[in-house]
């Protein structure tokens, strides 16, 4: 029986002498200059850029970089060299990978292959990962013992929220039994051969530089950072191959436990080498091994109930019915009421259910959540009602978006035919009200309607509310308030980050408005938002506050003394990763680029969102960059001690058009210009700061009469 080193050894050997051939080649086809770049990430081969703090540019850095991953394949029987020679392995299965997207940016396109995560993909996770709707990743590679199988564990997985990554056969499998895969419902087909689990590595070390602000070359930072903060783990189905285990000591040593069901020359090691040999028993035993906790609500509806279906979308073509609020009366809405007017859980259906209309068409539905509870407060209507979309999303098979009267929600053919009524709806929204709002909302109805002309009553009803809520929130301001809050949620991965949210300003991932911090705080009071007093302004044109600073001095364990609210120069807030948008000083024209994450394509500062993003985050202050939600760009405090939403010049078409109306409009109040947007340039029109420059001018944008930056 050979021994465990000498099989990851071996293993590694393979790995790198495959390495050295697939790099070789491509010398020999383009030479040592070839430009090698990965798309939409701002840190080139990530893997080697975080073990070996090696930026690489080209096809000659590439070849260094392996020599140096060979010297990293040290050959004594220690704990040490075995884990130095798993992280090289991975390493090397970089260089294989990466030598694909020479010259293509799409190597996988046309197949079932994702391949390359995009520093957009790891910055989305930010958020889920932090609530804990994904309370962990786990790697699957090679074949289960059979199709069925393999459906179940992704399928198991998936409702528990774990994310997957699938390797090698087990795709075929999923393919064959007809799973939709992607990274919408967070099982991912990464690449078919075991050097593609270096996309994976490459994700986790990428989470660790943008959230944990681990700097490049910091091996014992990155080893700690995915161990705590990173709950991955592996099931590698037998027969697990020589290659395969190197690969999985670079996991152990980030400390990702494997469970598999190899016994031949195969050893236990506890807590990180584990054989299950019933790989029914997946599951369970890997969860247990990474110590991962599951908040599981149990909602009672004939399908699965996950946040991994959350960005599932059901096609035309797959449809039961289109509950279309653009087209016929549709709502949802969240009223208060007495305690004594709610019979808590009755779910009412009025008017025909899903198996009473013609399949494929439109219906008219509205659905009233009556909630009562001492502690409940009309101001949380609002924060409740915008969870919905969420809630609702979490049904496989179930599409909804929208808010208020303009929601959508299709039911695919498949749900329906396994049972899925109206009613169910109602199931959802009353277990997830219940389970998440428990503090507030102690009793809860749902009335659901699907009477056109009775719908049409409740929505005019409804929108006298929308209404009055919508002047409540036009009225508060950061003035009108006595307290701002902390949001601390992304310490879980950027441990030293504090977002301060106020009612002009939203945190930055454009998930927690001030209501949505004061909700979170009256339901968990020691929870991650924490009451910031305002008594002892400094500045109020910086918005700094000597109660801001104490609050996160304190919340940032001492890394940080002073932060603004409205600068982007002086004490900037923090960027944690997650930011919706990140804005930068354009130097020319003395304003402003903002680029949202959903942008792939330059700004006129020569860097794509990615790069500008890698200049801030992991609870840093970099002044002339600052991390923000879409929705502060409009507010009056947005850059107020630059001189306001005046100062910029450059976002992408998409984002202005989501922005336009509350910008027009703030515009107007702050400096009389009307249609301020269509002054602000986009990727339309140029990228080039001197063509930007030329229409400014051309548009008599206000930036040219500014003072320049004190920089
Ligand atoms: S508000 Fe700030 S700390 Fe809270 S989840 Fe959003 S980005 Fe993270």
């Amino acid at each position: 029986m050979i021994g465990l080193f000498d099989r990851v050894f071996r293993g590694s050997d393979e790995m790198y002498a495959r390495a050295d051939e697939v790099l070789n080649a491509a010398i020999a086809r383009h030479g040592t200059s070839k430009p090698i770049q990965l798309p939409d990430t701002a840190y080139n081969m990530a893997c080697s850029l975080a073990y070996a703090g090696r930026k690489i540019t080209n096809l000659g850095e590439l070849r260094e970089a392996l020599d140096h991953i060979k010297t990293m394949m040290t050959r004594e029987y220690r704990t040490t060299d075995v884990f130095s020679t798993g992280i090289a392995t991975a390493m090397a299965g970089e260089v294989i990978e990466a030598c694909l997207y020479i010259d293509n940016n799409t190597p996988y396109e046309g197949t079932p292959y994702h391949g390359h995560f995009s520093d957009a993909e790891v910055r989305e996770l930010g958020v889920p990962l932090v609530t804990n709707d994904i309370p962990g990743f786990v790697v699957i590679i090679n074949e289960a013992p059979s199709d069925e199988e393999a459906a179940e564990i992704i399928k198991g997985y998936q409702t528990r929220g774990i994310f997957v990554f699938l390797v090698g056969g087990i795709i075929d499998q999923a393919v064959r039994m007809g799973m939709n895969l992607g990274f919408a419902v967070r099982a991912v087909a990464v690449g078919p051969e075991i050097w593609a689990v270096s996309h994976v590595v490459s994700f986790c070390v990428r989470a660790a530089m943008i959230f944990g602000a681990i700097q490049p070359g910091d091996w014992d930072g990155f080893m700690d950072y995915t161990f705590w903060r990173l709950h991955a783990f592996v099931n590698p189905y037998a027969p697990v191959n020589d290659i395969t285990l190197a690969m999985g000591a670079g996991g152990i040593a980030m400390g990702f436990p494997a469970i598999t069901n190899d016994t031949r020359d195969m050893w236990r090691v506890p807590k990180t080498l584990i054989i299950q040999e019933n790989t029914k028993d997946f599951i369970e035993t890997s969860l247990e091994a990474r110590d991962i906790k599951l908040k599981i609500t149990k909602v009672d509806i004939p399908v699965a109930f996950s946040n991994a279906f959350e960005g599932e979308i059901v096609r035309r073509t797959d449809m039961h019915v289109d509950i279309d609020g653009s087209r016929v009366d549709c709502l949802e809405f969240v009223q208060t009421k007495q305690l004594t007017e709610v019979e808590d859980h009755q779910i009412e259906l009025e008017g025909p259910d899903l198996d009473e209309i013609e399949p494929g068409s439109r219906m008219s539905v509205t659905m009233v959540v009556q909630v009562a509870g001492k502690n409940m407060s009309p101001d949380f209507e609002s924060v409740i009602e915008r969870k919905f979309h969420n809630f609702i999303n979490c049904a496989e098979g179930i599409m909804h978006t929208g808010q208020r009267d303009m929601i959508r929600i299709r039911v695919s053919t498949d749900a329906y035919n396994a049972g899925f009524r109206l009613r169910h709806l109602g199931e959802i929204l009353y277990a997830k009200v219940k389970s998440e709002y428990e503090a507030v909302v102690d009793k809860c109805q749902v009335k659901i309607c699907s009477v056109p002309e009775k719908n049409k009553e409740i929505r005019e009803m409804a929108n006298v509310t929308f209404d009055k809520r919508d002047a409540r929130l036009a009225s508060l301001t950061d003035e009108s308030v006595d307290v701002f809050y902390t949001c601390i949620l992304c310490q879980s991965f950027s441990p030293s980050h504090v977002c301060i949210v106020t009612p002009e300003r939203l945190g930055l991932c454009g998930a927690v408005s001030w209501l949505d911090a004061k909700a979170t705080n009256e339901l968990d009071p020691s929870g991650p938002c924490q009451i910031v007093t305002k008594n002892n302004p400094v500045d109020e044109q910086l918005g700094s506050y000597v109660d801001v600073d104490e609050a996160v001095n304190k919340y940032s364990h001492g890394a940080l003394e002073h932060v603004t609210l409205y600068s982007l120069l002086q004490d900037p807030m923090t960027s944690c990763g997650c930011f919706e948008c990140i804005c930068g000083i354009e130097p020319f024209s003395n304003g402003v680029v903002i680029v949202n994450r959903e942008h792939v394509g330059m700004t006129p500062l020569g860097m794509s969102f990615s790069e500008m993003a890698s200049m801030t985050g992991g609870g840093v202050q970099t002044p002339g960059f600052m991390g923000h939600g879409k929705h502060f760009i409009a507010s009056k405090k947005y850059l107020k001690a630059e001189g306001g939403c005046a100062r910029i010049v450059w976002m992408p078409a998409a984002l202005k058009e989501q922005v336009r109306e509350r910008l027009n409009a703030t515009a107007k109040q702050l400096y009389d210009i009307d249609d301020f947007t269509d002054m602000i340039c986009d990727e339309t029109i140029t990228e080039d700061p001197e063509e930007l420059l030329n229409y400014l001018a051309e548009k008599g944008h206000p930036v040219l009469e500014m003072e320049p930056f004190d920089l």
